[in-house]
């Protein structure tokens, strides 16, 4: 019997509606789980006689479990730094923003920085008069012992008198170009510094520490597992963020009893419960490096795309050639609505590009570019083919990032080098009819054309691209695949809508064969990495307009329960 206990399984949910994404079997009532994997899925009463006494048996009750959700773009790093400061979206008045400031205050050390982020000044209408904005003698009395910063959620930031002294404010620093420092009808300045003058203040800011970015990524973790999210893409990171994932990574391993003389704390104790796959920035963040300098970076890790385990992995290179659409910088082919002419956007010429390319694809990297104009996302395809057909590599997963508007010469070439279109759906969403407004009613006919890619046999990966949009919430993201429904109701392309098989797909095997990892995960086949979301309500079964209301209930990672319970 001994024996049989040390087969039987760790974890089984039963009574369920379990939609495997498994061809072979694509509805279960029950999964069986041993090491984190996927033992069996099938019948309830086949699988519950398999249950030892340690195994923990969860009932379902009927509700759906679909595989974790895959965020193949997901700047998770920036969203975990976001929360270990002061939310202000809340605050109703600059009283209440200095007394959360105060009570930060209390725990941190005196001479620290103290960042909160979010105000907003229409909320403050039963506060303040029209107009009149937060300054930094509304936030003095909450501390003299630390400088702060307080980000409005666009373009301004007010900061405390002690952080204007340690900046070197006064009524005579001059302006910023670009930029406005905000002063008082004597001319003093009252703490209020706008774009490019945030700058002044803004660079003091120190690097976070490992220890904050370890806290970072926890937290960015379990925001995402609370929304489904079991994978991510992290794109565009620095060496010393990679440090902090691998810190965690290190941890967990260390939890589970992985590292020679360590002692398991309980599986699932720490560590990563997301699974990673980190993106290195490469050409576009820092533009002051030469072509040289930026392929020795690539050179010098020595890895490439693909090599980690089954929670942290090296992605591919991060790139970017232009800007986006609503602040009219990507790189299109006519001027943006109302405007004359067309802006130069591209930070990189035609012959540039394929180089970059030529040596990623010469050293085994896999590259992932923004590109959000059409006459960008031509070019950036017209490269990728190119140095695929004089350089084969069939095994690359090289993917354009956004890919807003491709025209059908890029569509063919993307099906035939396998480049995917990595695209976000939350996007079309909460911009609401923003994209008529930047592009007109026609070309935005073709945004973010979903139906296109597949019928073209392109491989489409979903994803939220968070901080830059509201949430991770991927049950948005697949409403908006499946109705092309924005925010207001208002269709964006109809035409382009897909199914719901379609969408599910885009939002979870896509982003694995995007990180080579369709082995692992992408469904819940007997072997398959036992990463699940249950949810309250039917995914494939629900009316359109409720697949947005889906909440999640469970979420569960390599067989740990990783947010809330059954
Ligand atoms: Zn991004």
């Amino acid at each position: 019997m001994i024996m049989l206990d040390a087969l039987a399984p760790d974890l089984i949910l039963h009574n369920g509606s379990i939609y495997t994404m498994d061809a072979a079997a694509p509805s279960a009532e029950a999964v069986a789980v041993k090491e984190g994997r996927v033992l069996l899925a099938g019948a309830s009463a086949a699988l519950l006689p398999l249950a030892a006494p340690h195994t923990r048996v969860v009932d379902l009750n009927g509700r759906t479990v679909l595989p974790g959700i895959f965020d193949s773009h997901n700047h998770l790093m920036q969203v975990g730094v976001k929360l270990t400061r002061i939310r202000l979206d809340e605050c109703t008045s600059p009283q209440e923003m200095m007394e959360l400031v105060r009570e930060r205050a209390k725990e941190t050390p005196p001479g620290t920085w103290i960042v909160g982020e979010g105000w907003n000044e229409n909320n403050f209408t039963a506060a303040l008069p029209p107009g009149r904005l937060p300054t930094r003698w509304d936030i003095d009395p909450a501390t003299d012992q630390h400088p702060v910063i307080l980000m409005r959620f666009f373009n301004t930031d007010v900061v405390n008198s002690v952080a204007l002294r340690l900046a070197g404010i006064t009524r005579h620093t001059p302006t910023p170009e670009g930029g406005e420092i905000g002063h008082d009808a004597a001319g003093e300045p009252n703490g209020l510094l706008r774009a490019a003058a945030k700058l002044l203040v803004r660079n003091l800011l120190p690097q976070p520490t490992l220890d904050e970015l370890k806290t970072a990524v926890r937290l960015g973790c379990a925001e995402m597992n609370s929304h489904g999210i079991t994978s991510v893409v992290d794109p565009g990171l620095y060496p010393y963020e990679m440090a902090a994932y691998q810190a965690v990574w290190e941890e967990g391993r260390r939890a589970r009893g992985e590292l020679a003389g360590a002692r398991g704390e309980g599986r699932g104790a720490s560590g990563l419960t997301v699974r990673m796959n980190l993106m290195p920035s490469w050409h576009g963040f820092r533009e002051e490096e030469t072509e040289a300098e930026l392929e020795q970076r690539a050179r010098a890790v020595g890895l490439v795309s693909g090599v980690g385990d089954e929670w942290l992995r090296l992605g591919g290179l991060k790139m970017a050639i232009d800007g986006g659409t609503s602040s009219h910088t990507a790189f299109m082919y006519e001027p943006f609505a109302g405007e004359a002419t067309v802006g130069d956007f591209n930070r990189l010429d035609p012959a540039t590009l394929r180089r970059h390319f030529r040596t990623a694809q010469e050293l085994g990297w896999d590259v992932g570019i923004h590109t959000c104009g059409d006459r960008a996302m031509d070019m950036v395809v017209d490269a990728f083919a190119d140095v695929a057909r004089a350089m084969p590599r069939p095994d690359a997963r090289h993917n354009v990032i956004h890919a807003y508007f491709p025209s059908d010469r890029a569509l063919a070439q993307m099906a035939e080098h396998r480049i995917a279109a990595v695209i976000q759906p939350t996007f079309l969403y909460w911009e609401g009819d923003m994209i008529f407004r930047d592009v007109g009613e026609r070309r935005a006919a073709n945004y973010k054309p979903a139906r296109k890619y597949l019928d073209a046999g392109v491989v489409l990966c979903a994803n939220s691209d968070i901080p830059s949009t509201v949430s991770p919430n991927p049950w948005v993201g697949l409403y908006a695949l499946v109705t092309r429904k924005n925010n207001l109701g208002h269709f964006v392309a109809a035409d382009q809508a897909i199914s719901r098989q379609e969408a599910l797909h885009a939002y979870t095997a896509a982003g694995a064969w995007l990180t080579r990892e369709e082995g692992d995960k992408g469904t819940l086949a007997p072997g398959m990495l036992a990463d699940l979301v249950v949810i309250d309500r039917d995914y494939f079964a629900v009316a359109d307009e409720e697949i947005k209301e889906i909440k999640v209930v469970m979420t569960v990672v390599g067989g740990e329960i990783v947010y809330g319970r059954a």
